[in-house]
């Protein structure tokens, strides 16, 4: 140290303390909620009185993609289904042979809902109807056909009963509905959605319902899932809520980012959770209780450690 000139260890110093450290949240489609949601989270963080976070958002194929990247590290925070996060996180189903213990929680955002969009000129009226239909179940890295399989495996279906399972990610699918290349698709997120409000300005939709027998067996079954209605009047010729079944959009994060910056994110939100409400409809009915309802795999410390001084957690 003695033979560094003065002003280098000035400008040493001075850099370290006032370096901004760059954070990526991995989303989904831009036209999903996924996207808006990193982006409110990034909004909040940045803005943050005293701030050194900045952070930005990338867009991505949606839960599976986000899952093995926060896995190997190649983002550090993104958004992930509470049901793939659970499979994961226990070794079940597709994820029998690999670890994936270095994904932790840091809060369960908001319901996301198995929604399957039809052309009403399809005549499709149950989800058994889907049979020698051209559905679309997503590309590979979303979220969309893990949950849309682990269905057809209840009501005994596979991809073979379909005349074509397409893999159009969450932003052609709408238009692949529009232009009669499917009769339908599978989305889970959260409503209202800009995707299929689009759809639904464009052709006639009907949102199959997904019957209270199917949902009762898979909730049995599988602990993540949830029951839920999509709202009647919120997309077009769509007037009665349709019931289904759902899971939570989870944040996620790779176990070695920094506790401080984990508590700073967590905090920025929820010092401003009202304001973050305010952000989307999907958010409307979340509370603070609710961030910790559904996080499928443990909460990273930075987090736990915020939510234990304001008690939300003993
Ligand atoms: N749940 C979807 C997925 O994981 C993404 C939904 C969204 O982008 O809002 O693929």
């Amino acid at each position: 140290m003695k033979n560094i000139p003065k002003f280098v260890l000035i400008i040493i110093l001075s850099t370290q303390l006032f370096s901004s450290e760059f954070i990526t949240i991995g989303t989904g489609s831009v036209t999903g909620i996924y996207y808006t949601t990193g982006g409110s989270i990034c909004r909040l963080v940045n803005k943050y009185k005293d701030s050194t976070i900045r952070c930005s958002i990338q867009s991505t194929e949606g839960s599976l993609y986000n899952l093995n990247s926060v896995n190997n590290k190649d983002l550090d925070f993104a958004i992930v289904q509470s049901d793939i996060l659970y499979q994961a996180s226990h070794n079940k189903n597709n994820f029998k042979n690999s670890s994936y213990s270095k994904v932790k929680s840091i809060m369960a955002i908001y319901p996301e809902l198995l929604t399957l969009v039809t052309k009403k000129d399809a005549n499709i009226n149950t989800i058994m109807d889907i049979k020698d239909k051209r559905i679309n179940l997503g590309s590979s890295g979303s979220g969309n056909e893990t949950t849309a399989l682990t269905l057809f495996n209840e009501i005994g279906l596979t991809k073979n009963d379909l005349k074509e399972a397409s893999s159009y990610n969450a932003s052609e699918m709408s238009d692949a509905l529009k232009n009669n290349k499917i009769d339908g698709y599978f989305y889970m997120v959260g409503h209202p959605t800009s995707t299929i409000k689009d759809s639904s300005s464009s052709v006639n939709i009907k949102i199959i319902p997904i019957e209270n027998e199917i949902t009762n067996k898979l909730i049995e079954k599988y602990p993540y899932f949830t029951k839920g209605n999509i709202p009647g009047g919120i997309y077009k010729g769509q007037v009665e809520d349709i019931p289904t079944f759902g899971v939570k959009a989870v944040l996620v994060v790779n176990e070695k980012v920094n506790e401080k910056i984990v508590y700073a994110l967590v905090k920025a939100i929820l010092e401003n959770f009202d304001e973050f409400k305010k952000l989307h409809p999907a958010y409307s009915n979340i509370t603070k209780e609710s961030l910790l309802e559904g996080l499928s795999t443990p909460l990273h410390e930075g987090a736990k450690k915020y939510y234990e001084e304001i008690g939300l957690i003993k």
